[in-house]
């Protein structure tokens, strides 16, 4: 059998489209009819190279999508043939397995333990978890990492309560999800910091109750003249180190806590001033929300359910596979806060 996938052959260059050949599954692995997958700031500073050197090359790309498994392989207890499933880089229980090689025209192309960026995919069974009744594919596939990793340091990491002043730096895909969790918690205020208009009027739809528009003033001052002893939480989700100094200026001292999540280039460094810990401030990082994905997602997907709020409408734009390019451009430019690739579009009937 082939699939069609978008491989990273060259970092720095467009992915190219490839008709791959399955192999045969290996004991914990599952091969799944790909509906829609995410993009996210980890595909792009893989594809443009700003994860330093990338020994895979060429390789699959993606790390959340939903869909339906076709084919389980020996061993594999956790799912079965036709299940709704979500696909994520957090992983769950069931085997790991850490890598597949797919064949292109003779050539290898490497595969790690999940990859979306393709029609039909092999994924470790501890990748996945079955999708809870209810949850539209589209909103699904952000439940792979987009929403975790919101939800979940706000959620869990921060383990934020009603009242509690939050900022979220960065309402990109996983910033706004942040807001969303900060809203459901009943914090207040909840402050959307970032450069791009369009990006706040989102935060707005998504929960916040202030912007900061980062890039006329400095955003430390804006959020004092609202909270004049500091915030209580602060989530960074832009994966600037700069941004990260801020976001720890900005909570209070004496228990303010500020959750490091956006991933920098590889060879940044976080030049802090220590004082600020001698005020009892903290700096926590965070491994996807802290998120347990058999327990953690289908609590999610309820919240989500229950809150009526339509994700992918209100953090992305549909692109085909054959557009990928496009979705990573979007993404860069900030014009999309987190692209989904749907797998029909494009696709033979
Ligand atoms: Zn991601």
């Amino acid at each position: 059998m082939k699939t069609l996938a978008a491989v990273l052959v060259e970092t720095g260059r467009p992915l190219e489209l490839a008709e791959l050949e399955v192999p045969t599954l290996q004991a914990g692995q599952v091969l799944v009819d790909i509906a829609f997958s995410g993009v996210c700031h980890t595909q792009l500073l893989e594809a443009r190279g700003y994860r330093g050197n990338d020994p895979f090359l060429p390789h699959c790309m993606g790390h959340e999508g939903s869909g339906r498994v076709i084919e389980v392989g020996p061993e594999v207890s956790k799912v079965k043939s036709g299940d709704e499933v979500v696909l994520s880089w957090i992983q769950g229980t069931g085997a790991n397995v850490q890598s597949t090689i797919y064949k292109w025209n003779g050539r290898a192309v490497n595969a790690g333990a999940v990859t979306t960026f393709s029609r039909q995919s092999i994924i470790s069974e501890n990748r996945l978890t079955r999708l809870p009744a209810h949850v539209p594919t589209e909103a699904a596939a952000l439940l792979g990492c987009a929403i975790p990793t919101g939800f979940g340091s706000v959620l869990n990491t921060a383990q934020a309560r009603p009242g509690q002043s939050i900022a979220v730096f960065g309402v990109g895909g996983v910033g706004l999800c942040a807001v969303v969790a900060a809203a459901m918690v009943g914090c207040k205020p909840i402050i959307a910091v970032d450069v791009l208009a369009h990006k706040l009027e989102l935060a707005k739809l998504a929960g916040a109750t202030d912007i900061v528009m980062a890039s006329s003033g400095d955003p430390l001052q804006a959020i004092r003249r609202l909270i004049p002893d500091g915030i209580d939480l602060a989530v960074e989700a832009t994966g600037r180190p700069e941004v990260m100094v801020q976001a720890l200026a900005a909570v209070r001292r004496r228990g303010g806590t500020s959750i490091v999540i956006g991933n920098a280039r590889k060879g940044e460094r976080l030049s802090l001033d220590p004082g600020e810990f001698n005020q009892g401030k903290r700096i926590l990082g965070t491994w996807g929300g802290d998120s347990s994905p058999d327990i953690d997602f289908p609590r999610y997907a309820k919240l989500l359910v229950s809150s009526k709020l339509n994700l992918p409408a209100l953090l992305g734009r549909i692109y085909s596979l054959e557009s990928i390019n496009e979705a990573l451009e979007g993404l860069e430019s900030g014009q999309v806060a987190r692209p989904l690739i749907d797998m029909r579009l494009g696709a033979p009937c």
